[in-house]
């Protein structure tokens, strides 16, 4: 049986503070960190292709990368790469077509009964293959009078049962703008559920500390979780912790993935997933085809390989394992469920 470590978090308020105010902003810092700093092919090609999307990575997640191996899954997701120079047909900024689904800057309204607030305007992390690297977050950036505008929009709308805090990742901000953000949120009474998408609980876990754990517990809305972890490397028992705590709080602890070319497109990969986050008590919720943004087309799986490799986790997993295999589709009101 694995056995959670009972971690003290106190004190963990200025550890991630700290880890936050120092990530590593280049692929040269990258390289160096991973003991490949002498590759001049890897560092010439980060150097032009951070221009496009800079390179943002934490410590944590980063020390959790195998030296010297180029092909390192968490490695791919975080060094910027000659391939995103690529102008690929198909590939656009705006994938999603998320600017015309935006109601008031910064509130994005696409289907039935939720709603999505870009509720950071940037993240610890910058993964490569992100279908919002092309986001303008300057015109969505939240300040008084779009929140105004926003609780507006919300209150006139009594379809709306659901926040989803998107991002950015909404757990780059500090504790005391979820307390002002979930304050506000009690007074419009047709609100029940808030969803959290994040990465942050799989790459600075401190980042869940009592204070933001004892927020969640206060609200009066059922709050799901959902953590973005592609690949088991990517967590460890601090990850299992974080978990734990939202756990306790009576939190519902989702995951979803993308379907990553050189990071998780084999059956072992998946499955190993699937297993690593239900020993954290998170259950696998969707595993996404890739979004096609400009960019990204070097981490394309087609979708006979995904729906292959979907199968074999069926035929060894249990139900409850296997996430849903979906694609999103700009203007569908729904995700779109390919098996
Ligand atoms: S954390 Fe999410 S929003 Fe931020 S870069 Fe990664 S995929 Fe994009």
């Amino acid at each position: 049986m694995h056995i959670i470590p009972q971690l003290d978090l106190s004190g963990q308020t200025e550890d991630w503070q700290s880890e936050f105010n120092h990530l590593i902003t280049s692929g040269q810092q990258l390289l160096e960190a991973v003991g490949l700093g002498c590759d001049t092919a890897l560092l010439e090609q980060a150097a032009q292709a951070e221009k496009l999307f800079p390179v943002r990575a934490p410590w944590p997640l980063v020390r959790k990368i195998k030296p010297g191996d180029a092909n390192d899954p968490i490695l791919k997701q975080l060094l910027a790469s000659g391939p995103e120079l690529l102008d690929v047909a198909g590939y656009v900024a705006d994938p999603l077509e998320e600017t015309a689904a935006t109601q008031t800057p910064g509130l994005i309204h696409k289907y039935h009964g939720r709603v999505l607030l870009t509720f950071a305007s940037q993240c610890v992390t910058n993964c490569r293959y992100c279908f919002r690297r092309h986001f303008d977050y300057e015109s969505n950036r939240l300040n008084q009078q779009k929140l105004r505008q926003i609780s507006e929009y919300l209150a006139s709308d009594t379809s709306i049962k659901e926040i989803i805090l998107s991002g950015g990742d909404p757990l780059s901000v500090g504790n005391g703008q979820f307390q002002r953000f979930f304050d506000a949120l009690e007074k419009i009474e047709h609100i029940d559920k808030v969803r959290i998408h994040t990465r942050v609980p799989a790459v600075i876990p401190a980042r869940i500390d009592k204070e933001f754990v004892n927020i969640l517990a206060k609200s009066k809305h059922k709050i799901v979780v959902v953590v973005h972890v592609n690949h088991a490397q990517e967590l460890d028992e601090h990850f299992d912790f974080a978990m734990q705590q939202l756990r306790q709080q009576g939190v519902t602890l989702l995951n979803q993935s993308v379907l990553l070319k050189g990071v998780n497109d084999s059956a072992d990969a998946l499955i190993n997933l699937s297993e690593r986050l239900f020993t954290a008590g998170v259950l696998p919720y969707y595993l996404h085809l890739l979004d096609q943004v400009s960019g990204a087309a070097h981490f394309y799986v087609s979708q006979k390989l995904a729906t292959n490799l979907h199968k074999q986790m069926q035929s060894k997993l249990p139900g409850y394992l296997v996430p849903r295999l979906v694609r999103e589709i700009a203007q569908e009101k729904s995700k779109t469920w390919i098996l």
